[in-house]
């Protein structure tokens, strides 16, 4: 399949365009000579040279008119194409000042473009600067990362691991969070840290969101077929939750998305639970609000996730329709040795005590921070100490055979629930 994101080879003398043509792409000059060329009264002016490190045939595309002129191939030349789409991404993203000094450039770039004589032959212009060439280079990287995804999504090569979110006090499994992951044939298994901000970044998060809700859809049934087989140690309540960000909240439409993926595959709504970061919340309070309280509506939990590192304001925090805050791995991970980050800790504890919420502490790698959490009361723990993001089938043989007795914990002598005057929620 030809991807129009591909680099172009192109031999010398080719013609990539014409004047008057419908422009589609800009292009990036990996190596060669591009020579921009008008034809008139049967001769031929070339206006401009452009060389590796440059870019041509951005006109058409930010002024939406015709090519202003048409573009050769004066030595053989790598290019790659960015599209109309990309680039409108990029300049939504931009200072409206910056989009202003654009449109203003190419206006009056088109005004004098009629008067602009031939280029002479060492048209071309001196080297770019060090910092224009690692922007340049920054482009590249981040155009060929936005390819890589683009085929991961049409090749299917994105999966959603499982890991475990256990109730403490009794060591029954209570659901799990869905984490994504990228099969790349090249790099192998990529975490999403490596890959969900640039997605974010191009715009591809929405294509991947989609993804995941479908993917959600299909291996949610199956997880919760597999949790009855062990009822004494599976939660009825069984749940999984998954992952969106700030710009799927305010540009896909979530709540339409997840309601035609749970009339597909009839999966009961309380079998899910959307997770947002805290900081994604305060991106866009009141659309995030508006979006989560129509999954709410639908029977959707929501969970704040890292949560204590978002400086999300109490009063806000009310106005969003939360089932579940998720304390911050960060927290959980000092706060064995430093008294200020388990006061913290329980702090959040607390905070999600008065506000009627469940509390889930992340990242538990060990049975004294589990034994200490439950302790202070907190009611769900996820982290490596009760098992790591593992693929679907790992995750329904352990939902299988999952056996609380071994996972329970805060019953010790050293645990006290009432030391600070609440106790694990039931
Ligand atoms: P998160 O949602 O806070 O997920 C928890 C992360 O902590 C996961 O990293 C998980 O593997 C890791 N973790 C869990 N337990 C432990 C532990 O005991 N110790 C340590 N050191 N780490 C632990 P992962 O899977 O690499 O995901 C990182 C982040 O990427 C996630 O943080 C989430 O914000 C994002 N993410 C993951 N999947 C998706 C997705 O499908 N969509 C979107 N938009 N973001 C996703
Ligand atoms: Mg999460
Ligand atoms: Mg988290």
């Amino acid at each position: 399949m030809h991807d129009l994101s591909d680099p172009v080879t192109l031999p010398a003398g080719t013609v990539l365009f014409e004047e008057g043509a419908i422009g589609h792409c800009a292009y990036l000059i990996l190596s060669g000579r591009i020579a921009i060329f008008r034809r008139r009264d049967g001769g031929e002016a070339v206006l401009a040279r452009r060389g590796p490190g440059e870019i041509f045939g951005e006109m058409a595309i930010l002024d939406a008119l015709p090519r202003s002129a048409g573009a050769r191939a004066e030595a053989d030349c790598v290019l790659v194409p960015v599209d109309a789409a990309q680039i409108r991404q990029r300049l939504a993203g931009a200072d409206p000042i910056l989009r202003l000094c654009l449109e203003g450039l190419i206006a009056r770039l088109r005004e004098t473009l009629p008067r602009l004589g031939p280029a002479s032959a060492e048209g071309l212009q001196a080297p770019p600067s060090p910092s224009a060439r690692a922007d340049f280079d920054a482009t590249v990287a981040s155009l060929a990362q936005e390819r890589a995804l683009r085929r991961a999504l049409a090749r299917d090569e994105f999966a959603l691991f499982l890991q475990p979110i256990v109730r403490l006090a009794t060591g029954r499994l209570a659901g799990f969070e869905a984490l994504i992951r990228w099969h790349d044939p090249e790099r192998g298994l990529v975490p999403p840290a490596a890959f969900i901000p640039a997605a974010e970044a191009n715009g591809l998060i929405l294509a991947i969101t989609a993804w995941v809700i479908d993917a959600i859809g299909r291996i949610v049934p199956r997880i919760l077929q597999a949790g009855l087989r062990a009822p004494a140690s599976v939660e009825p309540s069984l749940f999984v939750s998954f992952n969106v960000t700030a710009q799927d909240l305010a540009r896909a439409d979530i709540p339409g998305l997840v309601d035609a993926m749970l009339r597909r595959t009839g999966l009961a709504p309380g079998a899910l639970k959307i997770e947002v970061t805290e900081s994604a919340l305060m991106q866009d309070p009141a659309g995030a609000a508006a979006a989560l309280a129509r999954c709410r509506a639908a029977g959707l939990g929501i969970a704040v996730d890292d949560f204590g590192t978002g400086y999300s304001s109490l009063s806000h925090l009310s106005t969003l329709p939360i089932t579940t805050l998720k304390v911050d791995r960060a927290f959980v991970r000092a706060m064995l040795a430093e008294p200020r980050d388990r006061r913290i800790v329980q702090t959040i504890l607390r905070l999600a005590e008065e506000i009627g919420v469940a509390a889930v502490a992340e990242g538990i790698e060990g049975r004294a921070e589990a034994e200490a959490l439950a302790a202070m009361g907190c009611a769900l723990g996820q982290g490596y100490h009760f098992g790591r993001p593992m693929p679907e089938a790992d995750a329904l043989a352990a939902a299988a055979a999952w056996n609380a007795d071994a996972w329970r914990v805060g019953l010790s002598g050293e645990a006290d629930p009432g030391r600070h005057g609440f106790h694990a929620r039931a």
